[in-house]
Parts: C-alpha cells; structure tokens; sequence
C-alpha cells in the first residue's frame, strides 16, 4: 500500500485535495491540519500536480 503525506508546513488549507481526490483520502484532522488516509487511496496520483504548494507526496511500498 502506498503511503500518502501531507506536508504541514506546505500546506495552506486550500482544500484542493480533498475536493478532488476520487478515492476521498484526504480530510481535515481534529488538529486542523490537512491529513489522509492512505487505506482508501487508488494510487491515481492526480494529487500530486494538483497541489499549488506541493505538499503532498507518496511514497511507494517496498518490493
Ligand atoms: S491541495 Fe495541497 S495545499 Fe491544498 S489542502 Fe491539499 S495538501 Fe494542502
Ligand atoms: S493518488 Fe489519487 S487516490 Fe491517491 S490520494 Fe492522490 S488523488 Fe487520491
């Protein structure tokens, strides 16, 4: 499973991300902060240009 990270200090809350993903992975924590669920994503990686600041970015599982 991939491993999707949202950069805190990058992120500016736009909601970009969670208007757009199809799979619903990103929401917005209790802290505030813009976070998601890696279980729900579908590796389409649409969020990744999507981002205006970048923040967001996913890792690939080992071999
Ligand atoms: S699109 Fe990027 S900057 Fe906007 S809320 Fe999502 S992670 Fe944050
Ligand atoms: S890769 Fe696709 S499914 Fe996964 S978080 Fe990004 S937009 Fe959503």
């Amino acid at each position: 499973m991939a491993r999707v990270i949202v950069d805190h200090d990058k992120c500016d809350l736009c909601g970009l991300c969670i208007e757009l993903c199809p799979a619903y992975v990103f929401y917005i924590s209790n802290k505030g902060v813009v976070e998601a669920d890696s279980g729900k994503c579908i590796e389409c990686y649409g969020c990744i240009p999507l981002c205006p600041q970048n923040a967001i970015d996913i890792i690939e599982p080992d071999p």
